[in-house]
């Protein structure tokens, strides 16, 4: 492979264009080291629970809760909480839309002895079906965004559910980051080294209280659940802004410092938006060239937080990808179990616009250089 030089006014101020850890900004890093003599402290004591609870206060504004409903968190990332979905959510039988990795992990964490196979409507990477009612169901899954092929879908409760049943949606990639209205969905879920810009390794829940119900409900009943999967001892410590746990307190800062930037944005709608012009640009600029097609055949599946863009079967999409790490543009990679000829880019509320022309600008110079 030819070595190729961008030239320095072509390249992004910040190079990290990953859907996950994705950026962490200078301010963040800065409110970390503001807020040092918390590292090193006890998660029992008041200063770190004072900062659980702003981080839980500043999330149920940020999404605008209704009535009710609760920021819960414990340990594990977004991984965890499909085991603790299954442990301590599911009834009898989940039903699930699965378009992609992520989607699949969920399906399998619901396939347990103590819980019917659960339904699954299925469709090819890059496209998405549709999840319809199923009788005897009592827990609705589906991710708010696909992150391993840039696909995302609506948080609506599905029509003609059974009464009493829960929709559950995987926010990891899309919390903060896409709009939506939280009285659609009892259970938001999602991990802070996304659109949070912090580390991986906690799990945030947005829980309506027919899910805090239905977690005290399966406590009450004689399944066994382990103390990490039981999502009443996340709830019973996250309303003392406490985990089952201790959660790493680097995690915490940075997500506060982000959300606090966020919520300057003016909230989630105008963080939304930012998103939709920064995928635009790329949608529109593989829309401008013959050798890109978004790998999302459907518009309004294209997602706006992550960008997959396929490129031409005579362009080796890795010859791209190096030449962009190289020259400190990084995690453009597609996500690595798709195997297609194909970049990714996360739009992020964190990643400025002007980075994203930049990426464009950088990628049309090793188009024309490789
Ligand atoms: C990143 C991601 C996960 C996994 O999150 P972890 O915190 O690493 O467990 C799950 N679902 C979606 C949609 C993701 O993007």
């Amino acid at each position: 492979m030819a070595d190729i030089t961008i030239p320095q006014d072509l390249l992004p101020r910040d190079g990290r264009f990953g859907a996950g850890p994705s950026r962490v900004s200078s301010a963040q890093l800065d409110h970390l080291v503001r807020n040092a003599s918390l590292l090193g402290t006890s998660h029992r004591q008041a200063p770190v629970r004072e900062l659980v609870g702003r981080i839980q206060g500043s999330l149920g504004a940020y999404f605008r809760l209704p009535e009710g409903y609760e920021v819960v968190l414990g340990n594990g990332g977004s991984t965890a909480f499909w085991d603790i979905a299954a442990a301590s959510l599911a009834r009898t039988r989940s039903a699930h839309l699965s378009f992609g990795e992520f989607g699949a992990k969920c399906v399998s964490a619901h396939t347990t002895p103590w819980l019917e196979k659960p339904h699954v409507v299925t469709s090819e990477p890059g496209t998405r079906g549709e999840l319809t009612a199923v009788a005897g169901v009592d827990l609705y899954a589906w991710p708010h965004n696909e992150t391993s092929t840039g696909v995302m879908a609506p948080v609506k409760r599905i029509e003609g559910a059974d009464s009493g049943a829960l929709m559950m949606v995987d926010a990891t990639s899309a919390a903060g980051g896409l709009d939506f209205d939280a009285s659609e969905v009892d259970v938001y879920y999602f991990a802070p080294q996304k659109n949070f810009a912090s580390d991986g390794g906690l799990w945030f829940a947005l829980l309506s209280p027919a899910a805090l119900e239905r977690a005290a409900e399966i406590a009450a009943t004689d399944r066994y659940i382990p103390d990490f999967l039981s999502l009443t001892q996340a709830i019973d410590n996250s309303r003392l802004n406490q985990t089952l746990n201790t959660p790493a307190l680097t995690t915490l800062l940075l997500m506060e410092s982000q959300l606090e930037w966020m919520m300057s944005l003016g909230g989630l709608t105008p963080a939304a938006e930012h998103c939709t012009t920064s995928s635009s640009l790329l949608y529109d600029w593989a829309d401008s060239r013959s050798d890109v097609t978004p790998f999302v055949a459907d518009p309004d599946h294209r997602s706006r937080v992550v960008v997959t863009l396929d490129l031409d079967d005579a362009i080796d999409a890795t010859a791209i990808t190096g030449a962009l790490r190289a020259n400190g543009v990084v995690d453009t990679e597609p996500y690595r179990k798709l195997g297609r000829n194909q970049i990714r880019v996360a739009t992020f509320v964190g990643v400025p616009t002007s980075d994203v022309e930049l990426l464009i600008a950088s990628l049309d110079y090793v188009l024309e250089n490789l």
